[in-house]
């Protein structure tokens, strides 16, 4: 097979994975990004590669656990008022997601995915500098009663099913692994083979470097406007215009219209997060990262720092950020890890992008085998970036990516 032009569309994860891979299978590749490598939420994220992972977010009981967050004074849980009508059909088929028969085919369907994550991520940087950046160690979620560990009876329940490894914590295991934490944990739910990127940044932005030191091109360009040739397909900006034999929209959050205008109305919305960094100083404090589910927060050690992140909030691609809610979560950060330096280094936030079933849209678009998608990767974007981009080269090569590909098809809802 002789490699074809193809331009990839964002320089997120997503994007810069998809390059490396399109690239090493003898594509001529240019990767295009309207601000630059990693401008959107591959920046911020808390860097966990959670292998094997299984637990979509619409589970039973979702209804009722939103509504008891939404009435918390600082929700880890938003809808701004003024999104409301635009979120309530993504809600609607949030809440049909949660039907115990959807859940149960949403978790096998992930799983199919992250189950290779780790290995994805090796396939692409071994060799490189880039694998000092990928840390082994684990990812560690910690309950503060039986009441809130009994709440992850259904996902554990999923894991089992699935063949997904954990182990879980007494008191003394979970101060055994991580003796800074406070002891006030009455369970640990510890997922032994995670890695966590030290980095995400830094991680695709060399991912990136690597992919232009291999003659691979990146160009700021931002692609409004597809025209669907016999032969190719023309991308348009403003001024100027990029002709390629594919393209691969992997845009994040900014994917719906791009798809939209190939004939897919995918039902694409992003569920916001933020991060709050604290000082490099206390990174030594935790060996991996750690989720307190009672409070709905990851501490992660990064190299920068202690990168606190949190929330889902629906207010849309280009609302203002409010910092509000995590930053009130310092004191519960200081109870779970005293000692700690709480001084705000800085604040980000970020657009997940996300359908109502936890699944990617990957795969040719529905009417065009010129354009292939790979977005929509939700909460999970740098578990499944490398997987991910390797399935979309698979395809654009004419191998078999060695995975049922329908449930992940763009015209699935
Ligand atoms: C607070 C938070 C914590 C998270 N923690 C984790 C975690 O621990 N583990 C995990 O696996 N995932 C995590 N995630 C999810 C993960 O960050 C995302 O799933 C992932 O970054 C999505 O990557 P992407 O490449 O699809 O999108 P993005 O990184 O958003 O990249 C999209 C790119 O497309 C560009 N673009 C948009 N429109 C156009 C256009 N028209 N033309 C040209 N370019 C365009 C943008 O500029 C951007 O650079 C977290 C997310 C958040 C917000």
């Amino acid at each position: 097979m002789s490699g074809q032009n193809i331009v990839v569309i964002g320089a997120g994860i997503v994007g810069a994975t998809t390059a490396l891979a399109l690239q090493q299978d003898g594509h001529q590749v240019i990767l295009i990004d309207r601000e630059g490598p990693c401008a959107g939420a591959s920046f911020g994220n808390a860097g966990v590669v959670i292998n094997a992972s299984c637990g979509p977010t619409a589970m039973p009981g979702i209804f009722f656990d939103v509504l008891r967050m939404i009435s918390r004074p600082l929700s880890p849980f938003k809808i701004r008022l003024s999104y409301f009508p635009r979120a309530l059909p993504w809600m609607l088929r949030f809440l049909n997601e949660s039907r115990r028969s959807r859940v149960h085919a949403n978790a096998k369907n992930l799983h199919a995915l992250t189950s290779t994550a780790a290995a994805g991520w090796r396939a692409l940087i071994s060799g490189t500098e880039l694998v000092d950046l990928l840390r082994p160690g684990g990812w560690l979620k910690v309950y503060e009663s039986d009441a809130s560990f009994s709440g992850s009876a259904f996902a554990r329940l999923l894991m089992d099913e699935l063949g997904a490894p954990y182990d879980i914590l007494d008191p003394a295991g979970v101060q055994n692994l991580e003796p800074r934490l406070a002891p006030i944990f009455t369970h640990g739910l510890f997922v032994r083979d995670g890695l966590l990127i030290s980095d995400p940044g830094k991680m695709t932005r060399g991912m990136v470097d690597l992919f232009l030191s291999r003659g691979g091109r990146l160009q700021k360009f931002t692609a409004e406007r597809l025209e669907i040739g016999a032969d190719n397909v023309v991308i348009h900006d403003q001024s100027d215009s990029l002709s390629a034999e594919k393209i691969v929209i992997a845009a994040g959050a900014w994917s719906r219209d791009l798809a939209a205008q190939v004939g897919d109305q995918v039902p694409l919305d992003t569920e916001r997060g933020y991060h709050l960094m604290l000082p490099a100083s206390n990174s030594a404090l935790l060996a991996r990262p750690v989720m307190s589910v009672d409070r709905s927060f990851v501490l992660s050690p990064q190299d920068e720092g202690l990168r606190l992140t949190s929330q889902v909030e629906f207010a849309g691609l280009d609302a203002a950020p409010d910092y509000s809610h995590v930053r009130s979560l310092i004191p519960a950060a200081q109870r779970m890890l005293p000692g700690i330096d709480t001084t705000e280094e800085s604040v980000w936030m970020g657009c997940r992008p996300s359908l109502p079933d936890s699944l990617p849209v990957l795969g040719y678009a529905t009417q065009c085998d010129r354009v292939v998608y790979s977005f929509g990767h939700q909460h999970l974007g740098m578990t499944l970036g490398p997987r991910t981009a390797l399935i979309t080269a698979d395809l654009i090569a004419g191998r078999d990516p060695q995975i049922d590909l329908r449930p992940y098809r763009a015209d699935r809802f």
